[in-house]
């Protein structure tokens, strides 16, 4: 089953598909751990994408898209994909239906995790102490809790009509929305 965990940075989109890959014998497929992979291993697209990614702004729809491809038609991950923070854009949603549709697979279940700003500020600041990434400083989180409610809103309409899509309280537990997500799966 492919399935899309979708909210804004700190939402606890990471953890829950962790979670799910364990759970599910599935694929976590981020995004963004793709693209700080790039930045260490200093390859071109890494090059490219730094200072955006430092600056809390999204990476050029062109290079993620074309990341998602050898995912997507990598057969051994065939109809075993969850989403972590891709697709964040239009285009994006619009690319992954494509891919999906020429790989013949589709997403099963949408989950977006919605959480206030409040929320959002003091979990990440709890984060960076922990993992200390680069891009989790209060300024930086602001812009891509910004930049975030500015261009997905339009991804959030592409996909909270159809009958995959399931909204969670994502300032609840952690353990609370594994739960939920349980229990709309039926796992
Ligand atoms: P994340 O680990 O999902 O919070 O992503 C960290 C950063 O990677 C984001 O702030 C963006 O700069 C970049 N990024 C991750 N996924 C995408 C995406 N789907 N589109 C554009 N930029 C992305």
């Amino acid at each position: 089953m492919n399935i899309i965990l979708f909210g804004p940075p700190g939402a606890g989109k990471g953890t829950q598909s962790k979670y799910l890959e364990k759970k599910l014998n599935n694929f976590q497929v981020s995004t963004g751990d793709m693209l700080r992979d790039e930045i260490k291993k200093e390859t071109e697209i890494g090059k490219k994408i730094i200072t955006y990614m430092n600056e809390g702004k999204f990476v050029d729809d062109k290079i993620v898209n074309k990341l998602m491809e050898n995912v997507i038609f990598n057969p051994k991950k065939k109809g075993r994909l969850i989403f972590d923070g891709y697709p964040r854009t239009l285009d994006q949603a619009k690319n992954l239906d494509k891919l999906l549709y020429k790989s013949d697979q589709k997403i099963d279940f949408v989950f977006f995790l919605n959480v206030d700003k409040d929320t959002i500020i003091k979990r990440i600041e709890k984060r960076k102490m922990i993992e200390k990434r680069s891009d989790d400083d209060l300024n930086t989180i602001l812009k891509r809790y910004d930049t975030y409610m500015e261009t997905t809103k339009p991804v959030l309409s592409y996909y909270s009509n159809k009958s995959n899509f399931n909204e969670i309280d994502g300032g609840l537990k952690i353990i609370e929305i594994t739960n939920k997500i349980n229990s709309i799966l039926k796992v």
